[in-house]
């Protein structure tokens, strides 16, 4: 048998990876190493998920004064200061990089803070110089934002710049009606900037239950965010002299194309420069002080040397994968967003720990991505988990549980938010195929529900289960009667 270095290299230093290489090394003793050419923790927890959700925690006390008012407190609204939050999330986000890096080094995995490539399907080249050889490779290399091809599109910034930012904008235009678009959407408003979205659909959040991402818009719109559906960018440049009576909300300056490009060519630089003009697709001519692009998520794939071993890729550059994430070169393999599956952390996670079921502990595991529960954290929050109704009755006959008030804690403070608890069920076999939840903390019910619906409860397992009282959740188990049959 061949001497290689390691019996696993791991390419990627996220939540995939790490997990893959510290289990393959603490549980069956494997000689494991890491390669990793930015922060330990990757998107998930750099520039993702936990700085997103630190962000929308940040947001939330915008109307903490406004509630605790009606409750009887004597509070005023204060300001929000960016750079002292920003500090705090630095100093958090350095504290969980060094958690990962400790995670690896006590497991016994050897990292390498270097990009890595694929020489051969045993061998990766160091951005070091170095070569290293390993019985398996996985590939666990995750994505990245991409900006919509379009003159001057380098004056936007993406999601990983957010949390750079010197100062917060005044005004910001968000592209995309996707999870980060919607999410930053109402964390940016919170904030106190004034939010303009564009999507290019007539509904954010395609994909989910048209009912949940229906109450989703209209409490945005109702919130001061500023939703046009149907529209998109279609030019952009940096605003001129030309523009100084355009504000931020629409505007009569007109600047043509021909402006624009020429500003493109001429090489203006610097996501964050100065103020960006738009025009969109209604023909309407705005300036903001920022534009953001969340036009969705690449997988890293590109100069990886996969054509060198054979590995395919698809049309967006993901690496095609078996169900137990194995690649077309046979001691390769790929899983997380790269793989372009289900582009979720814990997915990532459970695909890791899949591939050393499979690679290192002679028990093939093919990752179970069905009725997967997730959130998106808009401002109320969206829980789902399986079918929408729209999904739901392509398959078969459904009924419909529904049910959408006003919850107790913000009523008596006299705003006018609406929470919605749905039930998609299966009129043959009676088990729910889809729950979907509109609320604030969403995602915590949401995580509970998913065991029910993963186990295969019916709607009548629902019914005999008693209520929580007072609770917003406890409508999940009291809707008695089918709104409708679709
Ligand atoms: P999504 O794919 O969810 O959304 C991309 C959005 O951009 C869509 O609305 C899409 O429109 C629009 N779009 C794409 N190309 C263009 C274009 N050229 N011009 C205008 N609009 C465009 O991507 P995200 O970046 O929001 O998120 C990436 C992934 O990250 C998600 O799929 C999710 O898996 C994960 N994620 C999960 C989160 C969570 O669990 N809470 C939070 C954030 C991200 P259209 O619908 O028409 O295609």
């Amino acid at each position: 048998m061949a001497d290689y270095d390691y019996d696993l290299f791991v390419i990627g230093g996220g939540s995939g990876g790490v997990r893959a290489a510290r289990v393959a090394a603490g549980d069956t003793g494997a000689r494991v190493a890491l390669a990793e050419e930015d922060r330990y923790g990757g998107t998930c927890v750099i520039r993702g998920c936990v700085p997103k959700k630190l962000m929308v925690f940040a947001s939330e006390f915008s109307d903490v004064a406004e509630v605790g008012s009606a409750y009887g407190w004597n509070m005023t609204a204060g300001s929000f200061d960016w750079q002292s939050f920003r500090g705090h999330l630095n100093t958090e986000l350095d504290r969980l990089e060094g958690v990962y890096r400790s995670l690896l080094k006590n497991s016994g995995v050897e990292t390498f803070d270097a990009r890595a490539k694929l020489v051969d399907k045993h061998t990766v080249a160091l951005s070091t110089g170095e070569t290293k050889t390993a019985k398996t490779i996985l590939i666990a290399t995750g994505g990245r934002p991409v900006r919509p091809d379009l003159p001057n599109a380098h004056l936007g910034i993406v999601s990983d710049d957010i949390f750079h930012l010197e100062t917060l904008p005044k005004s910001i235009l968000i592209i995309g009606g996707g999870y980060i678009a919607c999410e930053f959407a109402c964390i940016l408003h919170g904030l106190g900037v004034e939010v303009t979205q564009y999507y290019r659909g007539a509904q954010i959040l395609r994909g989910f239950d048209d009912e949940a991402r229906g109450l989703i818009a209209e409490s945005m719109r109702e919130r001061g965010i500023d939703l046009a559906t149907g529209t998109n960018i279609v030019e952009m440049g940096p605003a001129s002299d030309d523009h100084s009576g355009a504000t931020p909300t629409a505007s009569d300056a007109a600047m043509g194309a021909s402006a624009a490009q020429a500003a493109d060519l001429a090489g203006e630089s610097s996501a964050t420069g100065g103020p960006i003009w738009v025009k969109s697709t209604n023909g309407h001519e705005r300036v903001f002080d920022t534009v953001l692009f969340a036009t969705g998520r690449d997988p890293n794939s590109t100069d990886m040397g996969l054509d060198a071993v054979g590995i395919e890729t698809g049309r967006r550059g993901e690496i095609v994968v078996d169900a137990y994430s194995r690649t077309a070169a046979d001691s390769v393999y790929a899983i997380g967003d790269v793989t372009n599956r289900v582009n979720l952390t814990p997915v990532a996670i459970r695909e890791g720990m899949a591939f050393v079921e499979t690679a290192f502990k002679d028990n093939p595991t093919a990752v179970d991505h069905e009725l997967i529960p997730s959130a998106v954290f808009t401002q109320p929050e969206m829980g789902t988990v399986g079918l929408s109704e729209e999904a739901a009755r392509e398959q078969e006959e459904v009924e419909i549980y529904c049910t959408s008030f006003r919850p107790m804690r913000t009523a008596f403070a006299g705003q006018s938010d609406r929470v919605l608890m749905k039930l998609v069920v299966s009129v043959a076999s009676r088990k729910v195929l889809g729950c979907h939840i509109v609320a604030p903390n969403a995602g915590e019910m949401i995580q509970l529900a998913g065991i029910a619906i993963k186990m295969g409860a019916t709607k009548e397992d629902f019914d005999r289960t008693v209520a929580v009282h007072p609770t917003m959740s406890e409508e999940i188990v009291t809707m008695k009667t089918p709104m409708r049959t679709a």
